[in-house]
């Protein structure tokens, strides 16, 4: 650290504290909400993230890898954790002794691996906890209604496992009208039916929002805890990550000067300010964030939008700045995350979704906490 001025990507645990409360006063009487802290807690920092959700009342946690679940493991040795991904397509029971070793809890995708974790707790001669996945028509993970009436009839031969729930993922609940909720919703209760009295973990953050019938007994969220608006449905969250960078250069450009990689953007006239700050697509600022015919990317310099122009290349972005340029010296920060712009909007710019903005941005180090 030189003191210079950074880059600095600052993340607020109060707003995640805020965001799992108004998660949790939104659920239907006898349900709760576990916290899915994958990738980094979406780039926010799984052991922060962890802990203050602990503390906010949070008894369940979903990571998507073993190897996430280790290093959660590592800094709470006792809370509950569930791995997504299950045995990672391992073929033998010897991914099962590592989570009885640690006490992790798997989510079991496939019959395969509902036999894998029988073998496992077996040879431990313990009975040993799992989630049964199962798939109600997304298609990506999860035992299908053909390997479910297997399961069925094998029920018995599974009595080292002791299953806490029985859930299932949703393709469409950011698509209030899709017609494919409605369709889970239905694989998901008649099977759950089946299972008499297991109980259901089904929505994602978009799924709380959508339906109360949707919650069951646990629910799932990550996106909405970490700021995300992502159903028409849902109340406003709190945003949770803010990210600013320092002007390293400030130019006047001619009419007809070209701009950056490719010299895609030429200035439109004598008066152009063009800023340059040291952010691009090595730190997660995507490059479709690039000016292009139809639109670009914005950042907010002393509280004026102001357009990227030119290609986003690894670690430097070019912004005009002729809105604010009166008021703007080298050094000052613009905003590219914060009071005027969320995850969202930005990545409403650049084509995609919050969510991979943000598991982007969390490469960018260092992460402060509350320092806002
Ligand atoms: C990532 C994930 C979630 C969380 O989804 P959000 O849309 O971020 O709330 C829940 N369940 C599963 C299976 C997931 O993979």
């Amino acid at each position: 650290m030189t003191g210079n001025p950074a880059l600095s990507l600052s993340i607020d645990l109060k707003a995640v504290a805020a965001n799992y409360r108004i998660i949790s006063s939104h659920l239907a009487e006898g349900a709760t909400a576990a916290a899915v802290v994958k990738d980094d807690a979406y780039g926010l920092g799984m052991t922060e993230c962890s802990r203050v959700l602990h503390q906010e009342g949070c008894r369940f946690f979903f990571v998507a890898t073993l190897d996430e679940a280790l290093a959660f493991r590592n800094n709470f040795p006792d809370w509950s954790v569930a791995v997504l991904h299950g045995f990672g397509g391992a073929q033998t029971s010897a991914t099962g002794k590592v989570y009885i070793q640690n006490n992790l809890i798997p989510v079991l995708n496939t019959l395969h691996e509902v036999h894998l974790w029988q073998s496992a707790a077996a040879d431990a001669e313990s009975v040993q906890p799992a989630i049964l996945h199962l798939d109600t028509g997304m298609h990506r993970l999860g035992l299908s209604p053909e390997e479910f009436r297997q399961f069925e009839q094998q029920r018995s031969g599974f009595s080292a496992i002791r299953f806490l729930y029985v859930m299932s993922h949703l393709a469409c609940a950011d698509e209030p009208e899709h017609a494919l909720n409605e369709t889970q919703w239905q694989n998901f209760y008649h099977t759950k039916t089946q299972l008499r009295d297991l109980p259901g973990c089904f929505a994602n953050s978009a799924g709380i929002f959508y339906d109360p019938k949707f919650h069951f007994d646990l629910v799932r969220p990550g996106a909405a805890l970490y700021g995300l608006q992502v159903s028409p449905r849902q109340p406003e969250m709190q945003p949770c990550i803010f990210l600013t960078a320092p002007i390293l250069q400030i130019q006047n450009l001619k009419k007809g000067d070209a701009v950056g990689y490719g010299a895609t953007w030429h200035s439109a006239s004598d008066q152009t300010v063009l800023a340059t700050i040291p952010l691009g697509y090595a730190h997660g600022y995507l490059r479709s964030c690039s000016s292009r015919e139809n639109g670009n990317a914005f950042v907010y310099c002393h509280g004026i939008k102001c357009p990227v122009v030119g290609r986003v290349s690894m670690d430097l972005v070019t912004v005009d700045i002729t809105a604010a340029a009166e008021q703007t010296k080298c050094g000052d920060m613009v905003e590219i995350l914060g009071r005027h712009q969320t995850a969202d909007t930005l990545a409403a710019d650049a084509g995609t979704i919050g969510y991979e903005i943000l598991t982007g941005l969390g490469k960018v180090a260092p992460r402060r906490y509350n320092e806002i």
